[in-house]
């Protein structure tokens, strides 16, 4: 029991005083299991620890060498992976980064900027929500509203596709969930990015609603709750173009919702300039990026730059130069016809006449300021 006493990272062989060098084995503990999970996961006992694994386990302990008690019963690679392929700490993205959308730039910085900054004072009357909806169609700067939340508030990033939660981790899910709000705990302030939230916290019941994603909704709604109420810095992010499907439990705790619309004529021309401009294949006037703008409205965006772009190595090709010997000066500018050529290759993220129904939930849930 003394070596239960020394803690996990003792046991896993980490403490202050030594790496490796103090590594004690797991212990049977009284129901006959060992003492760590990591050995249950391995079998094999704690040294089945690679690495990399144990530089991230070290990482998250506190001064006195100790893992959180929050992560203590959590598998060591769902750790890892949380660590290395969910969180980022420097989402390197910043308001201006952000073409147009001031009416959620401005609720944003009030709402979730400020109190991450100054937790002191944004507490009783002043506390904030914990949840945030972003809501419309695809492409229109959700993800990159909340990394730039993240980089304004100085807080760790941690992104996840909801719907990886039920296909790639199938089983896991719930695991996977504990560890990422475990870790996020451990990384505060934190904000929790959960691309296509609807397919988590759907209203879609019985059909198709197996048990295993019943558990994992609860799951998450659990862990929500969890850092409601508490002195936690963590916000959640849920990001989603079917707003329609959440259910009354996930509006609750997504206490702001923001309708992130298509962007206007004016954020299209910024966006068109930034991408091309960024890899130096700006070459348009205003005139004819004027032209191109007129024609987008409801295209994604990124997309459409992606397919124009395309247009002058293409037909350089066309003409006979190898793509092994192809020069960059060999390809003209980008121009007016190549994303007349790319529109119809770009399905628009959303039909038109699909716009009422975010319109529609944003004047029934949405928050108007
Ligand atoms: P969403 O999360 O809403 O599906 P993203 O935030 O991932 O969309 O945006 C996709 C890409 O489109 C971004 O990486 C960016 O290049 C471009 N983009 C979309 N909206 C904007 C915007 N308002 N300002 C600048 N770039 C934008």
């Amino acid at each position: 029991s003394d070596n239960i006493n020394r803690g996990y990272g003792a046991r896993y062989g980490f403490s202050r005083r030594g790496v490796r060098g103090n590594f004690i084995p797991p212990i049977k503990s009284n129901g006959g299991s060992t003492g760590t999970m990591s050995a249950r996961v391995a079998g094999k006992g704690d040294d089945a620890l690679d690495d990399s694994t144990r530089r991230c386990l070290e990482m998250l302990c506190g001064p006195d060498g100790e893992l959180p008690e929050k992560l203590r019963n959590l598998e060591p690679r769902l750790i890892e992976h949380i660590s290395n392929e969910i969180m980022d700490r420097d989402p390197n993205v910043r308001w201006d980064d952000i073409a147009g959308l001031e009416h959620a730039k401005k609720c944003v910085t009030e709402m979730v900027i400020w109190p991450l900054l100054r937790p002191d004072i944004f507490k009783g009357c002043r506390s904030p929500g914990r949840g945030l909806l972003l809501f419309g169609p695809p492409g229109t700067g959700k993800t990159m509203i909340g990394k730039a939340i993240a980089g304004e508030a100085k807080a760790t990033f941690f992104y996840i596709s909801a719907s990886s939660l039920t296909s790639k981790w199938i089983g896991e899910g719930e695991k996977l969930v504990r560890a990422l709000f475990g870790v996020a705990t451990c990384r505060q302030p934190a904000v929790i990015f959960v691309d296509e939230i609807d397919s988590l916290l759907s209203q879609r019941k019985s059909e198709g609603e197996h048990e295993s994603s019943r558990r994992l909704k609860t799951q998450f709604l659990i862990e929500m709750e969890g850092f409601d109420t508490g002195s936690e810095q963590i916000l959640l992010i849920g990001a989603t173009n079917r707003p329609q499907e959440l259910d009354e439990a996930a509006r609750r705790r997504l206490t702001k919702r923001l309708y992130i619309p298509l962007p206007s004529s004016e954020a299209r021309a910024w966006i068109i300039r930034n991408l091309l401009k960024k890899d130096g294949l700006l070459k348009l006037s205003q005139d004819e990026i004027d032209t191109i703008c007129n024609l987008t409205e409801g295209s994604d965006m990124k997309n459409l730059v992606k397919e124009a772009s395309m247009g002058p190595l293409r037909e350089a090709l066309i003409q006979g130069i190898e793509i092994t010997k192809l020069q960059k000066e060999d390809m003209r500018p980008v121009s007016v016809q190549d994303f007349e050529n790319a529109l119809p290759e770009v399905r628009p993220s959303v039909s038109l006449s699909e716009l009422y129904i975010f319109e529609d939930w944003n004047k029934k849930f949405g928050s108007l300021s």
